[in-house]
């Protein structure tokens, strides 16, 4: 519903409006100027009675000079009750001084534009309104008065309540969520420990080959469950804000090295090459952190080349900047996508159903590298492969 008023001035009465042409006759002989005076005159009244929008006209004072149809249904005040009575009638108690703030605009000759209010009915009820101000000036230039659009917003205000109301329960949900996953994996954390020690244990025990075998592949996958309930637990950390670091100084080429071996005994597909002399310096971070970073960058590098055979690493120093880059010749990354991988749970679509992962690795090592000051990003080309690289500031 629109509402719109206008003042007094500015819309006259019809009976009015017809007197104003003089007797019928020099009404009928007038110019064909004075004619089309009278039919717009004739069409704005017609607007203004038939228009199911409420359309009000007050004086300069705030008093009601005519009420239409439309604003009977809208405030429910029929138009005896409502004219000659101040337009303050429709304004609530707590929002009184804004008839005066927008007066005062008025009088600056300065519009009021989408300014959304409350307006009270003649039942009580409140009706959330848009309110459109604009100054009226005579031929002079004077202020003679405004003209108000008011629309009804009370769809578009429930709407947004409703909106509210879903975020929140979004929000909640996806806190119950964090909780439930951070609980889980604590749950899971202790009796994946008892597995693996008891299978280190058997392992040493058993003396036939292919039973240490079986043991073997079963420490495996226990290895692939723990480290996949640590990166759970990592994500609800970062989601409470309590990802934690441990800074201490070590070597960065002797880290690098390290890294790189523990991949190295997983991989008889790939080989790791450190490309390239590695810069001799002595980084200040959380070492065990940072292995995590270059881990997962290596072991997505061998993920997504399931027909490659290398890897490729790079370190250098590039002004007051440790730069590392971790290379594969695998399926690549469309650029649409370049940004969004770094996402919580974010897969891209279309990976090969063999290549499994929950979208867990490059969101955590961007909060680790992020928590470093440092920052992480991607280059890629379809079918040729793809470029992961952090940077991290030294002091
Ligand atoms: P997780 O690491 O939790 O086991 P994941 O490998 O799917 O699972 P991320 O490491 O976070 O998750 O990577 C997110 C997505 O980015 C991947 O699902 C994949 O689509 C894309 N991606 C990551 N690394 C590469 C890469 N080297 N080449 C091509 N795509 C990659
Ligand atoms: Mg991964």
């Amino acid at each position: 519903m629109k509402i719109i008023i206008f003042t007094s001035n500015m819309i006259k009465s019809l009976p009015e409006i017809t007197n104003s042409l003089g007797s019928e006759d020099e009404r009928h002989l007038a110019s064909p100027f004075m004619e089309s005076a009278d039919d717009h005159f004739r069409m704005l009244a017609s607007i203004v009675e038939h228009s199911s929008d409420a359309i009000i006209s007050k004086d300069l004072r705030g008093i009601i000079k005519s009420w239409n149809a439309g604003a009977c249904q809208v405030f429910g005040y029929t138009e005896e009750e409502a004219v000659g009575r101040s337009i303050t009638m429709l304004i609530p108690p707590d929002r009184q001084e804004e008839e005066q703030m927008i007066l005062n605009r008025i009088y600056r000759g300065e519009a009021v534009k989408h300014f959304e209010t409350i307006r009270v009915k003649k039942d009580g009820t409140l009706l959330p309104i848009s309110l459109t101000i604009s100054p009226v000036k005579n031929s002079k230039g004077g202020i003679i008065g405004a003209s108000k659009i008011a629309r009804d917003i009370s769809d578009k205000v429930q709407l947004q309540q409703q909106l509210q109301e879903y975020a929140e329960k979004l929000k909640e949900s996806n806190a119950h969520k964090d909780e439930f996953i951070s609980i889980a994996s604590h749950e899971l954390k202790t009796p994946l420990s008892s597995i693996k020690a008891y299978l280190q244990l058997m392992e040493r025990e058993l003396k036939e080959e292919q039973h240490q075998q079986y043991v073997n592949r079963m420490l495996h996958h226990v290895e692939k469950v723990t480290r996949l309930v640590s990166e759970l637990l990592d994500i609800s950390r970062i989601q409470s804000g309590k990802l934690e670091f441990n800074f201490s100084e070590f070597d960065f080429a002797e880290f690098l090295s390290e890294g790189i071996d523990s991949v190295r005994q997983t991989s008889q597909t790939h080989q790791i090459l450190v490309e390239g002399p590695l810069p001799e310096l002595t980084l200040y971070a959380d070492r065990h952190r940072l292995e995590q970073v270059l881990i997962n960058l290596i072991s997505n590098a061998i993920k997504y080349s399931p027909d490659a055979d290398k890897v490729i690493v790079r370190a250098k120093k590039e002004a007051a900047q440790l730069l590392v880059s971790v290379q594969d010749f695998g399926i690549g990354i469309p650029d649409t996508e370049w940004k969004n991988v770094f996402s919580r749970f974010y897969r891209v679509a279309g990976l090969p159903a063999h290549i499994q992962g929950l979208g867990m690795g490059l969101y955590i090592s961007n909060e680790i590298i992020n928590g470093h000051r440092g920052k992480m990003w991607v280059e890629s080309e379809l079918g040729k492969g793809s470029t992961f690289y952090f940077s991290l500031p030294l002091p």
